[in-house]
Order: C-alpha cells, then sequence, then structure tokens
C-alpha cells in the first residue's frame, strides 16, 4: 500500500522531474510512475502527515516539515484543503483508480489556484497542464 499526503495527490499529475533533492525527485518519480500506469491499481492510505515522498525529503524533520517555521502548518494546510475538496478524511484508505476517477471528477486545472495557494510550483504551470490532462484522460 502507498501512503500520500493529500496535496500529493494532485502533485503527482504534473510533476515532471522538479523536487527538493535528487532522492525527492527519485522517489516522487517511483511513485509518479505507480499512479499513472493505467495497468496498476493499488490501495492509498491518504494521510495529512509525512508520507513515501516525504520520507525522502531533505526538509524532514523528526516529526515535521522544517524547510521554514511555517511551512509544516503550511503542507498540513494544502492537505486539507484537497482532502476536504475530494471528500477524504484523515487515514481513509482508497484504492488509486478510485482516486483517479474522484480527482477528475472534482478537479479543475483552475481550482488550483485555490487548493494549491502559496505553493511555489504552482507559478510554473505543469501542473495545472497535470491536472487538464487527467481530465482529458479520465472522463
Ligand atoms: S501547485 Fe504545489 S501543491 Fe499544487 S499540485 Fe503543484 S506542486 Fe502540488
Amino acid at each position: 500500500m502507498r501512503v500520500l499526503r493529500g496535496h500529493h495527490l494532485l502533485c503527482v499529475h504534473g510533476f515532471v522531474g522538479m523536487g527538493y533533492s535528487p532522492s525527492f525527485v527519485e522517489k516522487m518519480s517511483e511513485i509518479v510512475e505507480d499512479i499513472r500506469s493505467s495497468k496498476e491499481d493499488f490501495p492509498i492510505r491518504v494521510v495529512k502527515a509525512f508520507d513515501d515522498a516525504c520520507l525522502a525529503c531533505p526538509h524532514k524533520g523528526d516529526s515535521k516539515c522544517k524547510e521554514n517555521d511555517e511551512s509544516d502548518a503550511f503542507v498540513k494546510s494544502l492537505d486539507q484543503k484537497v482532502m476536504s475538496h475530494l471528500g477524504i478524511q484523515h487515514g481513509e484508505v482508497v484504492m488509486k483508480n478510485e482516486l483517479m476517477q474522484l480527482t477528475a471528477a472534482r478537479v479543475k486545472p483552475n481550482d488550483l489556484d485555490r487548493l494549491c495557494a502559496g505553493c511555489s510550483w504552482l507559478e510554473y504551470g505543469v501542473c495545472k497542464k497535470g491536472i487538464a490532462e487527467l481530465n482529458k484522460k479520465v472522463s
């Protein structure tokens, strides 16, 4: 089973290899490959906490994100916004294909302006593009 934090449920669609360190990028690439595979289906535990990607992040502290003083509260607020938008509770287990359908049905590219407000990657446009592609692929 994969563990993914709420906001990473969006990040996986637009990920193009940018990240916080080579090990983080390698882990995200592995997760993204599984998620985007049309052949794979597997359970995902959705959390508002560290996930599989965070374990490879250089900013991971003992109990919270330590990139800066606000980062832990900020990423948790992103998690909560995405989970509320999708109607998923912390700790809930959902099959990957079901999550893809739910995300495609409920998230449109411009929703990221609100759901991801404050994220430094948003301005690159790749995340909105990824959601647009998901909307086309799963409809
Ligand atoms: S803008 Fe940030 S939080 Fe939103 S999908 Fe992109 S990387 Fe993830």
